[in-house]
């Protein structure tokens, strides 16, 4: 990694996205730079919520210095700002690597996001932390000592492909902590104006949990810019919305506006406070497999960690603080594993999000199909991971139907449009909307006037599986079974079906389950097809078709069972052949269509034919009759 050593420092490359990023920073023309700042005080407020931690057990590191503050300052003839704390501090490894590489695992994606779309825009609704001072300015230097080192180290970097790291004396840096100096590019010398910085300061980070202060330029000692007094202690008629959302912005890191906020105290048997926002955008790292929700814990106003994980993890994009009165301040990691009192905290939070999702639902709908939007996919885990939630979230749950074009149903409304005899709710399972629509299995049930979800998030395979329905309807997917749809009238203005008689196609079922042998377990006339002529479904017991091939890509199953082809009795092929069938004879013409018609089937699941060479050569044979007339 090293390019250069000197007897005193060395430069190093950045990680190849780092450069990336830093480019991006450079040269985007960037509509909201002012968000450097908050990422800088985000950092350096973290720092001393870290080291306040730390002290609880080793109360020396504070030393003669107890109290923690950010600092800012500027030289407005030299250009320069400072963001200077009294936090944790870096020594060298730390700095190289939490300064030179990308440690946020959604970055990475988001710079993979970036690949296509409008880089400034993506930037400014989600933090990049430190990188975004390179934004504003030409040069950045960090100077840090670790809380109760011996060593300082000083960082400093233009933000092209490299950076430098020496150690520096003791008298060059803060006694504790860290110092960022950043001098400002031609364009962002405002940034080192009082006024500026006020403004910018109010605006992103007045609610950060440290104070923050502004050195005066002219000696004059320092003004207070934020008290550090934590919002969440206050009392919702305290506090104010835009209190509310600059918060957000320092515990998200996300520059979006929250689209629920649940601010409260609990009492009784466990007390504590909760402020957490559920955002009104994904965060990048949504579908990171560790799944890893990012709350911040906090006990009697001291921060502990952020991996706690106090949510369950379709809980996940839920961001804040939760505060505990009851905890034991020295939490170990292994404390915090199987806690019974965090345990209760994330029980009784759990429910409150999902009544107050419930309650924006019911008063806010656009709100919250928006949070629907971006996060149902994440809360429908809770579906077969959390059975005691399973009937709280059907109830906040919605669905795109056949019949809701487009628009958002719940399952309440679904059972409340039931056709007469009617007795399942019905799905269909595939990767997405369009082609669910297009697939034949739903065509006998829209002719029915019949309703079907469409389940095309992948998370819906696998709590449909164990789901066991709604308001005492099961839940039953229209490529199960035999479809009980008889009993359900056809739809008005749906004309009857001249179909071919019972045992014609019966006749006909027999000879092609004959011609294709193990392949299927059932050949059978259909209720369910209108327009096509054929279908695939799973046998009266066998699981659901898509979901069968899921799990066979998931490795979780092999796919097992044939499956039963289905025929349309009404279909002017099917009938023909149902004929000629009854008639006798025409043995090679039956046994072609008996295969191509099953190849058709698997075709219109997404498979091919079992044995293309077989298909190919087959429809061939059929084109050159067709041509020969
Ligand atoms: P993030 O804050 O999201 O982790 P950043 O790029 O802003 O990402 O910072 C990277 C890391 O650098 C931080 O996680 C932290 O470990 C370290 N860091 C940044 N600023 C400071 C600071 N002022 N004091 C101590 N550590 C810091």
């Amino acid at each position: 990694m090293a390019d250069s050593t000197t007897a005193s420092g060395e430069t190093l490359n950045f990680e190849a996205e780092v450069t990336q990023l830093l480019q991006l920073m450079v040269h985007a023309v960037y509509s909201n730079r002012d968000v450097f700042l908050r990422e800088l005080i985000s950092n350096a407020a973290d720092a001393c919520e870290k080291l306040r931690m730390r002290a609880l057990q080793q109360s020396d590191l504070l030393g003669d210095d107890p109290d923690f503050k950010i600092v800012l300052s500027a030289d407005k003839s030299g250009g320069t700002l400072t963001v200077a704390d009294n936090g944790i501090g870096m020594d060298r490894t730390e700095m190289v690597e939490n300064l030179g590489t990308i440690a946020r695992s959604g970055t990475r994606a988001f710079l993979e996001g970036l690949a296509g779309g409008d880089g400034a825009a993506l930037i400014g609704q989600f933090g990049v932390g430190f990188y975004s001072a390179f934004m504003v300015a030409s040069s950045v230097d960090v100077v840090s000592r670790q809380a109760g080192a011996t060593e300082a180290w000083r960082w400093w970097s233009d933000g092209t492909g490299e950076f430098h790291i020496e150690p520096v004396p003791l008298d060059k840096a803060p006694a504790r902590g860290t110092r960022v100096t950043l001098t400002l590019n031609d364009d962002s010398k405002a940034y080192a104006e009082q006024e500026t910085i006020e403004r910018v300061v109010a605006e992103y980070s007045a609610h950060v949990p440290v104070p923050i202060v502004l050195e005066l330029g002219d000696g004059t000692g320092e003004k207070t810019l934020a008290d550090g007094g934590a919002l969440w202690r206050k009392s919702r008629s305290e506090a104010e919305e835009s209190e509310y959302a600059e918060f957000y912005g320092h515990v998200s890191g996300q520059y979006d506006e929250p689209a629920l906020t649940v601010h409260y105290k609990a009492e009784g048997r466990h007390e504590y406070a909760v402020l957490l926002f559920v955002p009104s955008m994904k965060p990048f790292d949504l579908f990171d497999p560790a799944r890893l929700g990012r709350i911040k814990l906090y006990v009697r106003r001291v921060y502990i960690t952020d991996e706690a994980q106090v949510l369950p993890p379709w809980l996940r994009f839920v961001r804040g603080v939760v505060d505990s009165e009851d905890l034991p301040l020295n939490l170990s990691r292994e404390m915090l594993q199987k806690n019974p009192i965090l345990e209760a905290i994330g029980r009784g939070v759990t429910s409150r999000i999902l009544s107050e999702l419930d309650k924006l639902a019911e008063a806010d709908r656009q709100r919250f199909e928006k949070v629907w939007d971006a996060f149902g996919a994440v809360i429908k885990e809770g579906l077969y991971e959390d059975v005691e939630r399973r009937d709280a979230i059907y109830k906040i749950a919605r669905f795109k139907t056949t019949k809701s074009e487009g628009a958002w149903r719940g399952l309440a409304d679904y059972v409340g449009d039931l056709r007469p005899n009617q007795t399942a709710i019905y799905y269909a399972l595939g990767d997405d909307q369009k082609k669910i629509l297009e697939s034949p299995h739903i065509e006998g049930f829209a002719r029915r006037g019949i309703e079907v979800l469409l389940l095309s998030d992948p998370v819906d395979a696998f709590w449909v599986k164990t789901a066991l329905g709604y308001d005492g309807k099961p839940f039953q997917s229209v490529t199960q079974g035999a479809a009980d749809l008889e009993k359900v009238p056809v739809a008005e203005g749906e004309a009857d079906v001249d179909a071919a008689p019972d045992s014609a196609v019966g006749t006909l079922a027999a000879l092609f389950k004959q011609t294709l042998g193990d392949r299927v377990s059932e050949v059978r006339a259909s209720t369910r097809l209108t327009t096509s002529m054929v279908c695939l479904v799973a046998g009266e017991t066998g699981m659901d078709r898509q979901l069968e091939k899921i799990l066979a890509a998931n490795e979780q199953a092999s796919v097992k069972g044939a499956p039963v082809l289905e025929l349309n009795p009404g279909h002017a092929l099917i009938k023909g052949l149902a004929d000629k069938a009854v008639a006798g004879g025409h043995v090679e013409a039956l046994e072609d269509a008996a295969i191509l018609l099953f190849g058709e089937a698997r075709i219109l699941d997404g498979d091919p034919p079992d044995d293309p060479a077989d298909h190919a050569a087959r429809v061939g044979r059929l084109l050159v009759n067709a041509m020969a007339g």
